[in-house]
């Protein structure tokens, strides 16, 4: 691409609420820790469309290098090899970080619950340290599981939750509420400028089929033919957020001028039971696949549906993509995994 084409399509390229933004004229610079990961990668991917320069952060424990592979020619990409837990000493300065280093899949993130609980207090000071040398704004990946098992649905951002202390999610659900006072905290004493986005399950092409969440589970179980695991008896519910309508709202928020510096619920309220993701899963898939129950895990969240008023309200965001178009993207991928092909992740408009 020479220079003109690409002036071009810098400054015709939009934020996905149209918010005025000017990293399109200045060619801001970037930090997202976690930057290999299944929403970091796609995050730099979206910066690199803007223009942005950007540098990928990843201690590559659950992120894959796979992720940024397409990324790593490109001169406005640069990758480090990096823990959050230690002391980040970079001299460059940064416009916008996006702190979305954790691993997130239960299992992924029970493994090693002190590494978990060490990356979400370690890393929140880390990087708000380095967001105060740079004079960045800085964007916490917080989640739904700071509301733990709700007793409540939907789940609005007062609501304080009930969560579990001394659980097996508890290394993630406590370690994700403490960065958030940690972020508040930084703002309310140090004038730290922030943002806050508690992440509702999202999905999509570019999961790691190894990472054993719900959707991964169930299409690579239907692809290969099977037993479907459905924890439980398949009551508790979920609401599925397809990868780039998470990727819109995390880039709407960063840079919204409207903001609070509140937590905003980023989520698609559409509630679906594991047993009807299963069904679902099966209707798009034909396979010889057996739906088995297995044992529920210990405290896992009952029901879980954002209310997404405040987004909507701050944001002007809303998800666009339904579970069932975001199933067949999503299996797609899979598919042409599978089968050893890549897949270009289809955009929103297609
Ligand atoms: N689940 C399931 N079968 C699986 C994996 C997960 O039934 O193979 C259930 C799990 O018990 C939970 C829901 O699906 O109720 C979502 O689990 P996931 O690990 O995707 O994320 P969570 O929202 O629990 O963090």
């Amino acid at each position: 691409m020479n220079s003109v084409t690409k002036f071009t399509r810098l400054r015709t390229a939009k934020n996905p609420n149209n918010h005025s933004v000017d990293f399109f004229e200045n060619r801001k610079s970037v930090l997202i820790a976690g930057g290999a990961g299944f929403l970091g990668s796609r995050l730099c991917g979206r910066y690199l469309e803007f223009g942005c320069r950007v540098t990928c952060l990843d201690n590559l424990s659950t992120g894959r290098l796979s992720n940024v592979r397409d990324f790593l020619e490109d001169p406005n990409f640069s990758f480090i090899l990096h823990d959050v837990i230690d002391p980040i000493k970079s001299d460059s300065a940064f416009d916008y970080i996006f702190n979305m280093a954790c691993p997130a899949s239960p299992p992924k993130y029970q493994s090693d619950p002190i590494q978990t609980m060490k990356t979400n207090l370690y890393g929140a000071f880390n990087l708000l340290d380095l967001a105060r040398r740079s004079k960045a704004r800085i964007l916490q990946a917080s989640t739904s599981e700071v509301y733990g098992d709700p007793d409540i649905s939907p789940q609005q951002e007062r609501y304080q939750g009930n969560v579990n202390t001394v659980g097996p999610r508890s290394c993630y659900d406590e370690g994700k509420r403490a960065a958030e006072t940690i972020f508040h905290e930084h703002r309310e004493c140090l004038g730290v400028d922030l943002r806050i986005a508690r992440i509702f399950n999202a999905y999509g092409p570019g999961m790691d089929p190894e990472d054993g969440r719900v959707v991964s589970n169930f299409i690579n179980q239907a692809l290969a033919g099977a037993p479907i695991t459905i924890y439980g008896d398949g009551s508790q519910t979920r609401s599925f957020c397809y990868l780039e309508d998470m990727v819109d709202g995390l880039i709407a928020l960063m840079h919204s001028p409207a903001t609070t510096f509140e937590p905003i619920n980023i989520g698609n309220p559409d509630e679906f039971t594991v047993a009807e993701l299963a069904a679902l899963v099966l209707e798009k898939i034909p396979s010889k696949s057996e739906i088995v129950h297995v044992d529920l895990p210990a405290d896992d969240p009952k029901q879980r549906r954002p209310d997404i008023g405040r987004a909507q309200r701050h944001l002007g965001w809303s998800p666009k993509v339904d579970l069932s178009q975001g199933l067949d993207r999503t299996i797609a991928y899979f598919r042409a995994e599978a089968e050893g092909r890549s897949c270009r992740i289809p955009s929103v408009a297609q």
